[in-house]
């Protein structure tokens, strides 16, 4: 850990498949932020258990920055194993309440999770105590409209989610599939630059320090961004497909066409943005992730590098 944090707060760094676990420990009640991917709930369950998380202690709650699989995807399991509450941001519950697949990015992004209830609204403007700490909920919409960012005055510690990264934030639809996003994009990093804020936990990668460089980084991506829907629209998709393939280890090229083709958001996207036959947009997201380092192809078969 790069920065020190207060001693009942410890953080699981996890990977792009599953979200960083935050645990809020305090004799009221041990409070747990994001539960990482569905495959990895195993593994995610026993960081609960460790030494260095909660040993034979109870978990009290479970809170989520936002609701897409990488950062729900443990909540079943581990409300099982706990009988613990799980609050979620007021704008995420109703489609947790009705399980929008659509808009929870689930079969439509081709991602799986299993089912919850929440019984907790979190509500931007609110504050909560969590690991005796003062948590402050502020609106953060953008990758995803409903999203809370958790700020704490006293330590100055944002818990950002996929709002800021130290390199960039999570996925955000182009404007011609969702006019809204990018803007608001923009506007969290304004809300987040207007914070005092001395270490950031973001949703994936380690913590870091230096939001000043973050923001400035996260800034120049969406004025690119801004200049260029296509761009976004590629962007997305091969952030999708990484996604696919760390889940799946491995994927068939030749199914590539049909995939793109069958899966709502890449069809989507597509369909608003690029507007290529299935076999261009297969060969161009293999070509770019390739050049990026992101994927191999072996022996016919797309892997995650
Ligand atoms: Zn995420």
């Amino acid at each position: 850990m790069v920065a020190p944090l207060p001693r009942q707060m410890h953080v699981f760094v996890r990977d792009w498949l599953s979200s960083n676990n935050i645990l809020l420990k305090s004799p009221d009640g041990h409070v747990l932020i994001d539960t990482g991917y569905v495959r990895h709930a195993p593994l995610t369950l026993a960081l609960l258990r460790s030494q260095r998380g909660l040993g034979n202690a109870p978990l009290t709650k479970i809170v989520n920055t936002h609701c897409h699989s990488d950062h729900i995807g443990g909540n079943a399991t581990i409300q099982r194993a706990y009988n613990c509450g799980i609050a979620l941001p007021e704008g995420e519950a109703p489609l947790i309440a009705r399980w929008d697949t659509k808009a929870l990015w689930l079969d439509y992004a081709d991602q799986r999770t299993d089912r919850f209830a929440a019984d907790e609204i979190l509500c931007a403007g609110s504050t909560y105590i969590w690991g005796n700490l003062e948590w402050r909920a502020i609106m953060a919409p953008g990758h995803d409209m409903g999203a809370l960012v958790f700020y704490n005055p006293e330590y100055r510690i944002l818990i950002s989610g996929d709002a800021l990264w130290e390199n960039g934030f999570g996925l955000v639809m182009p404007r011609a599939v969702e006019p809204d996003a990018l803007p608001a994009t923009r506007a969290t990093l304004d809300t987040i630059a207007a914070l005092d804020v001395r270490v950031v936990i973001p949703g994936h990668g380690q913590a870091f320090t230096d939001a000043a460089a973050a923001l400035a980084r996260a800034y120049a991506r969406v004025a690119a961004f801004e200049a260029d829907d296509a761009r976004v629209a590629r962007h997305a998709l091969k952030v999708l497909l990484t996604f696919q393939l760390l889940d799946r280890q491995r994927m068939p090229v030749a199914d590539l066409p049909a995939y793109v083709e069958h899966v709502g958001m890449f069809r989507d996207i597509n369909a608003a943005c690029l507007r290529l036959p299935p076999d261009a947009l297969a060969e161009l997201l293999v070509r770019e992730l390739v050049r990026a380092g992101a994927v191999s192809v072996q022996d016919e078969f797309l892997v995650p590098n």
